[in-house]
């Protein structure tokens, strides 16, 4: 049995990194990572130069053993591409221009692009979604993938034989032969109407009522501008002829389907060591957290939804409360030494509400339309021995508490009890709030093993999708398997 080697390149919103693991070694650490920067504006040319510059960059030695690579990318970032495309010559290729890579028929739009930024087609679209789509289906939301290409179809209808990429599926696809066509997975595909329930796995008939209704009579957008979506990790091929000649790959070596980049995220939080009860927050500018969960639950009224996962269920909601409240009154160096003067085992509720200062309404754990922030009342040496550190505590305990509160929420809607709640983000290294948060937590907080979420997508390739239980085993425990 060969060696496994796997590589994941992970797309994210400020650059591209790549993390190359070994999981026949003790440690999870990758054995070679390395990343690039990319432009706010950077397009799929752009993505495409990036991803040849990370291959490149890998030593030749890596790269001839590599026997899986996968690619996760920002949820709903987009691309017009051919289904159809000639077969490229072998070998060759400019850098940018990728062997399998397809053309982008009309530019990218980024996870961030909003139907609102066009304002009258994207009225119509959004009107038209929302009359096809379950109510608070996420694929109605202005920024979805399903907003991005009814409103490119809107625009200008498209040519025969257009269809839509996700970021990942496009880079994906750009590896293997260019008789492959662009496939997508559960969890990109979410945002464009894929339904993911049990015994369905396809596009809906909403979905494709409304692609009816889209295109002109006589040449309607059809399920072909869909990609054809497969379980995120599932093999898609060997790279192609052409790929493995520039790069020197093996002709043995595998893409597997990629995923997003905050679930990649979650993937390498846990380690690969994932099982129903696993939970991950993420202490960043904003609180999200994400429970694998042996029942789905999901409830648009306070944005908690589910991605699959296996036969499992990734339920999250992201909170707009979060670190960033800490920036709008303490340096980092205020942070840290406040934070040693804090009791952290005594309790601190003087009510607070921890948005930023600019931010009005809350959707999770807590929807409320006109929510803003409340740091009030400030404590003083009337009121506490230590102000100043109390006040830090009050904003503390105000932070944990959005998220337990987040986690009561997952029960009531039906998910699992967290077993183990790992942390991420630029909170996670404050050991009084750890305290804090463990206090109020269903169970202890702990930091998370890496955050990358190139090793997380490079751990879903490598597992073939067999990741938080797809198969028959509940979980896949670090190294994944026995490959001697
Ligand atoms: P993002 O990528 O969402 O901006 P990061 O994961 O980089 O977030 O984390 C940044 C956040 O971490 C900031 O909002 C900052 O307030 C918070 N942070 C940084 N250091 C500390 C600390 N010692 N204690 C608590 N929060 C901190």
């Amino acid at each position: 049995h060969a060696r496994l080697l796997g590589a994941g390149f992970d797309f994210g919103t400020s650059g591209v990194r790549v993390a190359v693991l070994e999981p026949s070694r003790s440690s999870s650490e990758p054995v070679f990572s390395s990343s690039v920067a990319l432009a706010p504006d950077a397009g799929a040319h752009e993505w495409l130069g990036a991803l040849d510059a990370l291959l490149g960059e890998l030593p030749a030695e890596l790269r001839a053993r590599l026997t899986h690579i996968g690619i996760s990318g920002t949820s709903a970032t987009c691309v017009l591409t051919e289904r159809d495309s000639p077969a490229a010559a072998d070998g060759g290729g400019a850098a940018g221009e990728l062997l399998g890579a397809r053309p982008s028929l009309r530019g990218t739009r980024r996870y961030d692009w909003s139907a609102h930024s066009v304002p009258a087609v994207g009225a119509r679209a959004l009107e038209l979604i929302r009359r096809h789509a379950p109510a608070g289906h996420t694929a109605c939301a202005p920024t979805s993938s399903l907003a991005k290409l009814v409103c490119w179809q809107l625009e200008q209808p498209l040519p025969r034989g257009a269809m839509l990429c996700h970021q990942a599926d496009y880079l994906s696809a750009a590896l293997l032969d260019r008789a492959v066509t662009p496939t997508s997975d559960w969890h990109n595909a979410l945002k464009l109407g894929f339904d993911v329930s049990d015994g369905a796995l396809r596009y809906p008939d909403w979905l494709l009522a409304l692609l009816r209704e889209l295109g002109p009579v006589a040449d309607p957008l059809g399920a072909d501008a869909l990609p054809t979506v497969v379980r995120p990790g599932e093999p898609l091929g060997a790279v192609s002829r052409a790929a493995a000649a520039r790069w020197g790959l093996s002709a043995q070596c595998i893409v597997c389907a990629g995923t997003t980049d905050s679930i990649a995220a979650f993937l390498a939080a846990t380690g690969g060591a994932c099982s129903a009860g696993t939970a991950v927050t993420s202490l960043g500018s904003t609180i999200a957290i994400k429970l694998l969960s042996q029942s789905r639950a999901d409830d648009a009224a306070f944005g908690l939804y589910s991605h699959r996962l296996g036969n499992r269920w990734l339920v999250g909601g992201a909170s707009n409360a979060g670190c960033a409240v800490l920036r709008e009154h303490f340096s980092d160096a205020e942070l840290t030494a406040l934070s040693e003067r804090i009791d952290a085992d005594a309790e601190c509720d003087l009510g607070y509400v921890p948005l930023r200062a600019s931010a009005v309404g809350e959707r999770f754990p807590t929807p409320s339309a006109d929510a803003r922030q409340r740091l009030e009342p400030r404590p003083t040496s009337a009121t506490h021995a230590d102000p100043e550190a109390a006040f830090l505590h009050a904003i503390l305990d105000a932070l944990a508490r959005v998220e337990a509160r987040g986690y009561t929420l997952l029960a009531e809607r039906g998910a699992d009890a967290p077993h183990t709640i790992l942390t991420c983000g630029g909170g996670s290294a404050n050991v009084a709030f750890t305290r804090i948060r463990s206090r109020l937590l269903p169970v202890p907080a702990e930091r998370a093993k890496t955050v990358e979420a190139s090793v997380g997508v490079a751990l879903l390739a490598l597992s073939e999708g067999d990741v938080g239980g797809a198969g028959p085993s509940p979980s896949v425990t670090w190294p994944i398997g026995d490959f001697s």
